[in-house]
């Protein structure tokens, strides 16, 4: 829906503010166009100049959103920024906002037993609106009792709260199977609108430092959190390759 796609390396974004991206959304649900939301950030960027098929499952999503301030960085560096960071949980918010009173519903996926439940509790007192189909923890056998679970409740939207790549790969797998019209991953959402985890102090969402502050309160992270800098220095390189062809 609309020709917006700038390319940051391997990957196309959709070069929309958190505004345009849940416009973007809710025509594919008004529409009953199906539709697959993913939310990469540096990590998953720089995972998927490694991993080809998850690069094609993140390319071929209906709406790719810039995450992290590394991809808006490395956008600037090549010399085609993005408008702003999308970040996953605002979405999400953004979107239950606007679900409210349309009659549409939505199903939260993923996390810990207890979890999804726990968010589902708090989004009904936050957003009056809204109507929840359902909720089912993230730690399953059977994709296909997780299918028809799913389905039976009827959701028109679907959170599906895995963690990266993980969500990205069950949504490609079995998207055809489901029957809500969008599904978004967007990793820890459910733990944080379950109270389970903080997301950063706004100080460091303004200064763009909530990978730091995750990277603080999860130390075992600095694996991942190292992808940041490795991507931006492949911008870098890419941006000196573009130069000298
Ligand atoms: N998770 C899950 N099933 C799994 C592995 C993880 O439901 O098999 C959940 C986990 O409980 C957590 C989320 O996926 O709620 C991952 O959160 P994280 O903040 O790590 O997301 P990411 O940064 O990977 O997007």
């Amino acid at each position: 829906m609309g020709d917006i796609r700038t390319q940051v390396m391997e990957i196309g974004f959709d070069n929309v503010t958190l505004g345009e991206a849940v416009d973007i959304a809710m025509q594919y649900i008004e529409q009953g166009k199906k539709c697959r939301v993913v939310t990469p950030n540096a990590e998953i960027a720089q995972l998927c100049k490694s991993d080809s098929s998850l690069c094609e499952i993140v390319n071929r999503s209906q709406l790719v959103l810039p995450d992290g301030i590394g991809v808006v960085y490395a956008s600037r560096i090549l010399g085609h920024p993005l408008k702003e960071r999308v970040p996953g949980f605002e979405f999400a918010e953004a979107l239950l906002d606007r679900l409210q009173n349309t009659g549409k519903s939505v199903f939260f996926f993923g996390a810990k037993p207890g979890v999804a439940e726990k968010a589902a509790e708090n989004v009904k007192k936050r957003y009056p609106g809204l109507l929840i189909a359902g909720t089912l923890n993230g730690y399953y056998t059977n994709d296909q009792k997780v299918i028809q679970q799913i389905n039976d409740a009827l959701p028109d939207v679907l959170f599906v709260c895995l963690g990266a790549p993980k969500q990205e790969q069950f949504m490609a797998l079995r998207g055809d199977a489901l029957t809500p019209v969008l599904m978004a991953g967007l990793g820890g959402t459910l733990d944080v609108l379950a109270g389970e985890v903080n997301r950063a102090p706004e100080l460091f969402i303004r200064l763009n430092l909530e990978w730091l502050y995750r990277l603080l309160c999860q130390p075992k992270r600095i694996g991942r959190v190292m992808r940041l800098p490795v991507y931006l220095l492949s911008a870098f390189a890419a941006k000196g390759r573009q130069k000298n062809a």
